[in-house]
C-alpha cells in the first residue's frame, strides 16, 4: 500500500474525532494535513489550528503561513513537496494552547503520520511544539536549530515564522540559517536553491 493510501485511511479514521469534547464544538474542520506523501522529505509540525486554518481546512495559511512558504521556497522546496501537519488537528478555542489531554487524545495519529511519511527530518516550529514533541522545558531560543534525535526520529525545532512578522524581519537571518542547514541535511541541489533565491 502506498504512502499515500495509507495516509488517506488514517484521515477517514479522524473524519468524525470526537474524542476532545471542547473542540468538536468549536471546529469547522478536523485540519488533517497537507503535502505529497510521496515525495516528502520533511514534515513540518506546528502547534494547532488557526482561524484561518480551521476555515480553510490547512496548516499554516494566513500570514504566518506565506512566511512559512517563503522560508521553504529559499531551498527550492515548495509547500507540495514537504508535509505540514500540528501537535492536534482541530482548533482550541480563542487560540489557547493545546491542553494536555487533547495532546495525548491526538497523539497516536501524530506518530502514525510520521511513521508512515517516515521523513529524513522532522522540524518543529515554536515554543510549544517543541517542547512537546522533545518532552522537555527547555526554551526555543536554546533548542532552535540544533538537530535533535528522539524516538528514532530527527527533529530540528525553528523559531514560529510569526516571530518574523513580529519582529520586523529583524530575525530573519536566524531562519536563513537554519533552513540552510536543513537543505544540507537534506541534501538539496545547491543550483536548485540559487535559482529559488533569486525569484524572492
Ligand atoms: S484534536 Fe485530534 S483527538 Fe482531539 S477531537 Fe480533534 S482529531 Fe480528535
Amino acid at each position: 500500500m502506498s504512502k499515500t493510501d495509507r495516509l488517506a485511511d488514517l484521515k477517514k479514521e479522524y473524519t468524525s474525532c470526537a474524542l476532545c469534547k471542547e473542540l468538536v464544538n468549536n471546529r469547522t474542520n478536523i485540519v488533517f494535513g497537507v503535502g505529497d506523501p510521496e515525495k516528502c522529505k520533511l514534515v513540518i509540525i506546528g502547534e494547532a489550528p488557526g482561524y484561518y486554518e480551521d476555515v480553510k481546512n490547512e496548516p499554516f495559511v494566513g500570514k504566518s503561513g506565506q512566511e512559512l512558504n517563503k522560508l521553504l521556497a529559499s531551498i527550492g522546496l515548495s509547500r507540495d513537496e514537504v508535509y505540514i501537519t500540528n501537535t492536534i488537528l482541530c482548533r482550541p478555542p480563542e487560540n489557547r494552547n493545546p491542553k494536555a489531554e487533547e495532546l495525548k487524545n491526538c497523539r497516536a495519529r501524530l506518530d502514525k503520520q510520521i511513521e508512515i511519511l517516515n521523513p529524513r527530518l522532522v522540524i518543529t516550529l515554536g515554543n510549544f511544539a517543541t517542547q512537546y514533541m522533545l518532552d522537555t522545558k527547555q526554551g526555543i531560543t536554546k533548542l532552535r536549530g540544533k538537530v535533535v534525535e528522539k524516538n528514532g526520529i530527527q527533529i530540528m525545532p525553528m523559531f514560529h515564522p510569526a516571530t518574523i512578522l513580529y519582529n520586523g524581519g529583524k530575525n530573519l537571518h536566524i531562519f536563513e540559517e537554519d533552513f540552510n542547514n536543513v537543505a544540507e541535511i537534506l541534501k538539496l541541489p545547491p543550483q536548485k536553491r540559487e535559482q529559488q533565491r533569486t525569484l524572492l
